[in-house]
């Protein structure tokens, strides 16, 4: 899959705000964000939906680590998820807390995620 998005991101070809990565999961802050903090969790391997992913169990203990730094990071107790995806044809759930700010304010974000992990 040479024009995914997601993969050339995996493969580090297209530079992102990585908050967290493991041997078969990454995850990375929304270029279009929600809110501040707004995270985009992926399978490395390309899948089309997330109902494709195998151990999804792990995936979604993934989502449940990112969902639980950014309540903390920001001091919120909602945290918005959503699947969708038709967006890109690569499996992807979306964390997001609830919270007003500067959701382009990528580095400082990132910052407050990955120190909340
Ligand atoms: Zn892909």
């Amino acid at each position: 899959m040479n024009d995914c998005i997601f993969c050339k991101i995996v493969a580090g070809n297209i530079p992102s705000y990585k908050v967290y990565e493991d041997e078969n999961f990454l995850a990375f802050l929304d270029i279009n964000p929600k809110s501040p903090g707004h995270t985009q969790i992926i399978p490395k391997k390309h899948l089309r939906w997330v109902w494709d992913v195998q151990n999804a169990g792990e995936y979604f203990e993934v989502a449940k680590k990112i969902a639980l730094a950014q309540k903390k990071a920001f001091g919120v107790d909602m945290v918005r998820s959503q699947i969708y995806g038709e967006e890109v044809e690569h499996a992807h759930i979306w964390v997001w807390p609830e919270i007003e700010g500067n959701s382009k304010d990528f580095e400082a974000n990132l910052k407050k995620i990955t120190s909340a992990l």
